[in-house]
């Protein structure tokens, strides 16, 4: 019996209705793709997690997990990435992190440009997934910490029924849930669906200045406002993520508008400075995509520095996880 779940499908399907739900699920991410692109536009940045630490800082909990039977959660189908069981550095505590595909955006630094095309991904089902965070969640939870899952991508957003039924498992099972993203999407088509089931986020802006964000992204910066608005309405504690890139990100202009973009950010725990790196090469190169920042080098260690001083100096709580290391990548 096929159901379909709104851009989703549930499971058991009868083997002659396989190719056509398979059909109508390609046509639901067009169709989701569509309406958001045609309205607007979005963005993060990726980082190969195996890169980086995370930051010593604490989460707050605004929003605690909600209770619910895991068979209660509807089951739906994503297109999927890949999957990495355990993250240090892509939210609080240990995470199970969930690659999906899809990205609105064509940033300048992409690390993951063979996350764009969401009909690329493998059909996972919500339900398979749960099952591998069953099988992983003593560690998630292990030593008090406050572990879960994070979805990444691509961007998580644009497979809003996917991506909400996969934090419900989280949540049915006691887990914290967390997004990697840049706010695409749509508010009613796609940020409601998914940010009830949200207890924080990691909101990469690109840039605040409009200009510099159309220039990285090639797309409007204004739904990405839209969306840290909506993060503020709903109280969604989040950090910023920001890529700095020397010469490029990291001037008196970047620093001062970043400031400015800060001012009135209640939700907002603290800036997550990114240092530009070279990782995404490569797959630009695999993908016979000519890479946008060739000849651009990491920042040093002393303008990493001194880009995070400005910021803390100006009272804004900064994380960095390059500032004691002596290489960038
Ligand atoms: S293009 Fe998409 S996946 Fe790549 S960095 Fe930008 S938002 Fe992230």
């Amino acid at each position: 019996m096929l159901s379909l779940l709104s851009g989703g499908l549930a499971r058991s399907l009868a083997p002659a209705a396989a190719v056509g739900a398979l059909q109508l699920l390609r046509r639901s991410f067009a169709a989701s793709a569509a309406a958001w692109s045609s309205a607007a536009e979005p963005a993060p940045a990726p980082e190969p997690s195996e890169q980086r630490q995370r930051p010593a800082a604490a989460f707050n909990f605004a929003t605690a997990p909600r209770p619910m039977a895991p068979e209660q959660v509807p089951e739906v189908v994503g297109s999927v990435h890949s999957i990495e069981s355990f993250s240090a550095v892509d939210g609080p505590g240990v995470r199970f992190l969930v690659f999906v595909q899809g990205c609105g955006l064509r940033c300048v630094f992409c690390s993951n440009p063979d996350t764009w095309h969401m009909a690329r991904g493998n059909l996972t089902s919500s339900k398979d997934l749960a099952k591998k965070l069953e099988r992983v969640k003593p560690y998630l939870t292990g030593h008090g910490t406050t572990g879960g899952i994070t979805i990444s991508g691509g961007e998580p957003l644009l497979q809003p029924e996917f991506t909400a039924s996969v934090l419900m498992e989280a949540h049915a099972r006691g887990l914290t849930t967390c997004i990697d993203t840049t706010g695409q999407g749509l508010k009613h088509s796609h940020w409601d669906k998914v940010l009830p089931h949200l207890d924080y986020a990691l909101f990469c802006i690109k840039s605040p200045i409009p200009e510099k964000y159309e220039w990285i992204t090639k797309r409007k910066i204004g739904p990405a406002l839209g969306f840290v608005d909506e993060l503020e309405q709903r109280k969604i504690p989040y950090w910023l993520r920001y890529v700095m890139m020397a010469g490029k990100t990291d001037g008196p202009e970047d620093i001062e508008a970043l400031i400015q973009f800060c001012s009135n950010k209640r939700s907002m725990q603290a800036i997550e400075v990114l240092p530009y790196h070279l990782l995404g090469v490569q797959k630009w190169e695999a993908e016979g995509l000519q890479y946008p920042l060739t000849g651009m080098s990491s920042p040093t260690p002393e303008q990493v520095k001194s880009f995070v001083k400005a910021l803390t100096d100006a009272g804004l709580p900064v994380l960095c996880n390059k500032l004691h290391t002596d290489s960038q990548d």
